[in-house]
Order: C-alpha cells, then sequence, then structure tokens
C-alpha cells in the first residue's frame, strides 16, 4: 500500500493540472461552456470555433454523419488549455445514454466532473446518471448552474433539488441577482465581488466590482432597489440554511459548489474555471496492481482509456489516449507495453490542444495524451519505465443487446472478422464468436450502437452487413482454473463462445441458465464483467 499520508509535494507541474470531465442532459450547455472554456484558455480565437472544428473532425472520420444527422455526440476527445496558472485537461465524454460504458471508462481517467444544469429544468435524467457514475469513484464534483437569463427556477428550490437527488450537499459559490430579463448577475460569496453581466456583448467579460458585503452602500447604485432586498435575504437565508465550503468535503465528494451563470453570454464561466483551479482536486492516486501509483512518483506510466480508430481513414491508424498516472514524460522515451511485455518507443505523441492534434514534446503526470499505433494499445493497458504494474478499475461491462452479425457478400466473412476485432479492441462493441457454427454474434448496451458499427464498417471496410436475430440475450464471462473452465466449456459447447480476447464467454436467453450454472459447475463463476487488462 501507498502511503498517502506522508507524501512529498507534487511537482509544481502536476499540482497545476486539473483533469476533468463534463456531465450534463443534453442541451443544457456543455458545447457552449466547453467553447468558452477555450477562449478564456486562450486556446481558440473566437467562441463558435468548438463546434465548427468538431464538425470538420466529424466529416473526416465520417461514420459520424449520422452523429451529426441525430444530434448526438458518439466520439470523445481531450482538450488541454491554461488559465491563470492552471492547466485544464477536458475531456469530453460522450452525450448519449447508449454509450453508457465509454461514458464510464472516460470517467476514470478524470479526477473530476464539471455538472452543468439548466436552470429552468434542475436535475435531469442524463445527470441524474452520470452522477450516479461519478459517485461509485467518489469524484469531486463542481456544479454550474447554466441559462440564467432565461427564466429559472427559485434559487432555492434548484438547491434543494441537487441535495435531494443526488444526496450530496450542496454550497452556494455565487448567488444570482434576479432572472431571466432582469438577471443583472452575480453576488459572488466566496469573494464578496459584484458580477454583473453585459448583455449587449455576449463575449464580453462581466464587469466585476469588489464590495464590502451585502451592506456596501455602492450596491444602492448599482442594484435596483428591489432585487437588492431580495439578494440581501436570500443569501442570508443561505447562510442560514445551506451549509458553508468545506474544501476536503469537495475534494471526498460529498460537498458540491455551485456557480450561477449563462454560458451563452460568457457570464459566471471565469468564476467556475477560477474554482475549478481552487477547489478541484490535483492529479489523484491511480490505483494499480500490485500496487497503487502516486503522480509525483519519478517514473512515468499511464493507462489507456479509450482508443479511437479511423481518425483518418486515408490511414487506418488509431489512437489510444493515454491518461497519464505519474512522472515527467518527455517525446521519444521508451516505455513498457506491460501486457505484452514489450518496449514501445513514443515518438510521435499527440496532445489535443483545443481541437487541434500536435505532438506532444512532454507530458506529466493528469495529462491526456494520444498514441499512434496499428492496434497493439487496447483499452486497459498500462504503460510503464519497466514496472510491471496494472492499472485497475477499468471494467468492460457485459452487453445487454445480442445480435448475430453477416458480410452482405458471404465472401467477405473474413473482412467483417478483421472489421469486428478492431471495434472490439476500440471496445464499441463486444464480439463473439460461437463455438459452434459460423459467424459473429455482437452485443452493445444501447441499440443505437448497433447502427453506429454498420455504418462504421460499411464507411471504413467497405463492407455493407446485416444482423440477425440471435438465439441469446444474456453474455456472460466464465472464470475459473483453466480446466474447469475448458471442461465447462466441453459440456456447454452450445451456449459457448470467444471474445476478441480469446476468453470464454457464456451466452444464454435465460436467467435461470445462469442460475443452473452456479448450481451445477461450483467450479466455474459466470461474471457481467470482466476487467480490462
Ligand atoms: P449541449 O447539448 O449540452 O452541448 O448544449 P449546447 O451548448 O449545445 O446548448 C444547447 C442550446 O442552449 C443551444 O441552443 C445554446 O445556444 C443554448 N444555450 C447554451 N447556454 C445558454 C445560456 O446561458 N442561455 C441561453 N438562453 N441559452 C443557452
Amino acid at each position: 500500500m501507498l502511503d498517502t499520508t506522508n507524501r512529498p509535494d507534487l511537482p509544481p507541474e502536476i499540482s497545476r493540472r486539473r483533469t476533468f470531465a463534463i456531465i450534463s442532459h443534453p442541451d443544457a450547455g456543455k458545447t457552449t461552456l466547453t467553447e468558452k472554456f477555450l477562449l478564456y484558455g486562450g486556446a481558440i480565437q473566437m467562441a463558435g470555433q468548438v463546434r465548427a472544428k468538431g464538425e470538420a473532425r466529424r466529416t473526416r472520420s465520417d461514420f459520424m454523419q449520422m452523429e451529426k444527422d441525430r444530434g448526438i455526440s458518439v466520439s470523445a476527445s481531450a482538450m488541454s488549455f491554461d488559465f491563470n496558472n492552471f492547466r485544464f485537461n477536458l475531456v469530453d465524454t460522450p452525450g448519449h445514454s447508449d454509450f453508457s460504458e465509454d461514458t464510464y471508462r472516460t470517467l476514470t481517467a478524470v479526477d473530476a466532473a464539471v455538472m452543468v444544469i439548466d436552470g429552468a429544468k434542475g436535475v435531469e435524467s442524463q445527470t441524474q446518471k452520470l452522477f450516479e457514475v461519478c459517485r461509485l469513484r467518489d469524484l469531486p464534483i463542481l456544479t454550474f448552474c447554466n441559462k440564467m437569463d432565461r427564466d429559472s427556477r427559485d434559487t432555492f428550490d434548484i438547491i434543494d433539488e441537487i441535495q435531494e437527488n443526488l444526496a450530496i450537499d450542496v454550497t452556494p459559490a455565487s448567488w444570482p441577482i434576479g432572472m431571466g430579463r432582469d438577471f443583472l448577475g452575480c453576488y459572488d460569496m466566496l469573494n464578496d465581488r459584484l458580477e454583473l453581466m453585459d448583455r449587449a456583448d455576449r463575449n464580453v467579460v462581466a464587469e466585476s466590482v469588489k464590495i464590502d458585503g451585502l451592506e456596501d452602500p455602492r450596491l444602492d447604485v448599482l442594484i435596483p432597489a428591489e432585487l437588492l432586498e431580495q439578494l440581501r435575504e436570500e443569501v442570508e437565508m443561505a447562510k442560514e440554511l445551506l451549509p458553508r465550503l468545506d474544501p476536503q468535503a469537495v475534494l471526498e465528494g460529498h460537498m458540491t459548489p455551485i456557480w450561477f451563470g449563462s454560458a451563452i453570454n460568457s457570464f459566471g464561466v471565469k468564476e467556475l474555471m477560477d474554482g475549478i483551479g481552487s477547489y478541484g482536486p490535483e492529479p489523484q492516486v491511480q490505483s494499480a496492481q500490485p500496487r497503487e501509483i502516486a503522480p509525483e512518483e519519478n517514473k512515468v506510466s499511464g493507462f489507456v482509456f479509450k482508443v479511437q480508430a479511423n481518425m483518418d481513414p486515408k490511414h487506418r491508424d488509431r489512437v489510444a489516449f493515454v491518461r497519464m498516472a505519474s512522472g515527467h514524460f518527455k517525446r521519444g522515451m521508451k516505455l513498457t507495453h506491460v501486457r505484452t511485455k514489450k518496449p514501445m518507443a513514443i515518438s510521435n505523441p499527440v496532445l489535443f490542444l483545443a481541437s487541434d492534434r500536435e505532438l506532444a514534446e512532454e507530458a506529466w503526470a493528469g495529462d491526456i495524451i494520444g498514441i499512434p499505433n496499428h492496434g497493439q494499445l487496447r483499452i486497459g493497458d498500462t504503460l510503464t519505465e519497466g514496472e510491471a504494474l496494472r492499472v485497475t478499475g477499468i471494467p468492460s461491462f457485459a452487453p445487454e443487446l445480442l445480435q448475430g452479425i453477416r458480410a452482405g457478400d458471404p465472401l467477405k466473412a473474413k473482412h467483417l472478422e478483421k472489421a469486428l476485432m478492431q471495434f472490439a479492441e476500440e471496445g464499441a462493441a463486444k464480439v463473439f464468436k460461437p463455438m459452434i457454427g459460423s459467424g459473429f454474434i455482437v452485443g452493445v448496451v444501447g441499440q443505437l450502437q448497433f447502427e453506429v458499427l454498420a455504418s462504421r464498417i460499411e464507411m471504413e471496410y467497405g463492407l455493407p452487413v446485416r444482423f440477425e436475430q440471435s438465439q441469446f440475450t444474456s453474455a456472460r464471462w466464465v472464470n475459473g482454473e483453466r480446466q474447469a473452465v475448458e471442461k465447462f466449456a466441453e459440456t456447454n459447447k452450445q451456449h459457448i463462445s470467444y471474445d476478441h480476447d480469446g476468453d470464454v464467454v457464456y451466452l444464454t436467453r435465460l436467467q435461470w441458465d445462469i442460475d443452473r450454472v452456479e448450481r451445477d459447475f461450483p467450479d466455474v463463476k459466470l461474471t457481467a464483467t470482466k476487467e480490462m487488462m
């Protein structure tokens, strides 16, 4: 076990890093907020470019036409930018609920999440789901209540709803003054400042006035009497009723500070960024076997949490997204690929600065780099400077939907196999090869993934495919001593298949079957998840 009570200070280059994701329900304003982050991070000149660039990238990996048509975001990417003295690494989470496994894995690569909610709608279903995922890892969460320029719900109502639905303490970092058309700005409760919104120009940063408490006479000039009275009353009530900011509780994931603002008006965004810097976590200790990895260790290590293939169809390359877990990486370093024990020279890693890929000359614990490769790197793989460490906690879930898949042209079965193996490695689908018979069975978590898969195979491999109903609906990995697993497979041939790693999988239609196996074959264990390694 790592002794975390007595760790030396983090090198400044590591302690200034904040690696986080945004969780939200579609339409709450994630894209708009991301644009403003990049704007203030100096990564783009003008807001609006993320979308434009995003689309250019999508056209390149053309399966994403579908994503565009449906207005959803299928792929995740990472962006880095500087703000004040901080280096932010923002990892984009796929927005659609069908892609929960991908989202889950993305969240294993971050140290915190920013939860964006729409001030008129409060906590919506997708926010709730993503929040639960963050909770599994006690990720610190900072909340941004967006669209305050529109008619929103009462501030206390919003806070109550978060506290009740998500079972987390909420502390106001700012307090809104008026709402909808009367929304003036916020009182910054942490810094005793008044932030006033400029409605005339959406890209203009709010006027900030340092005040001396809410009795400061300057307020009478700045805020209409009625709103001022309401502000004083509400803030007094808030101070009485709501918990004070406790940085430790935030870091432990028990308390979330909330900022109110309007992303589209660039309002409240800087305060939120300040908040991520001040109260968000530094790169954290990473769980691994046989020991944990601390970010300040001299030796470099990192793990793959996402693989994206065919980002550019002209080059059949894949990019493995690696979260650096420790040390100071320099381009050209030779790292050990722990799963295969082979050395790998990392000569052209990319850093995702805004949405342009750039060569990463160096990276520190907390950063996300992309490593182009030809398929050696898989989700869950660990890279180190030699030590046989394996990062843990990146699961693969049993699919909830299964279908048979065949190439439109039967002579192209080999091609199909190649395509399927690639998507399986990417984590886009589970692929099972039945022990008896021909063909493949693919498994996904949401129906939409079948369509994505079909259109990608057609676009990237020129191979039309069709799906067939499968007699199976559930998949379980078979664990146990090798001999026991083999014996089990022999006696249950009709139900057995192999995943892309060659691991034995039991397919069935009936929960009853699963119970029976557990009763009749005590030597093997069926599981709905497997650790990726
Ligand atoms: P996403 O689906 O979460 O990425 O949301 P978007 O950022 O695409 O925003 C959804 C819609 O809400 C868009 O039409 C935005 O222009 C709009 N929007 C975003 N932020 C604000 C805001 O602060 N105020 C208002 N009125 N609209 C906003």
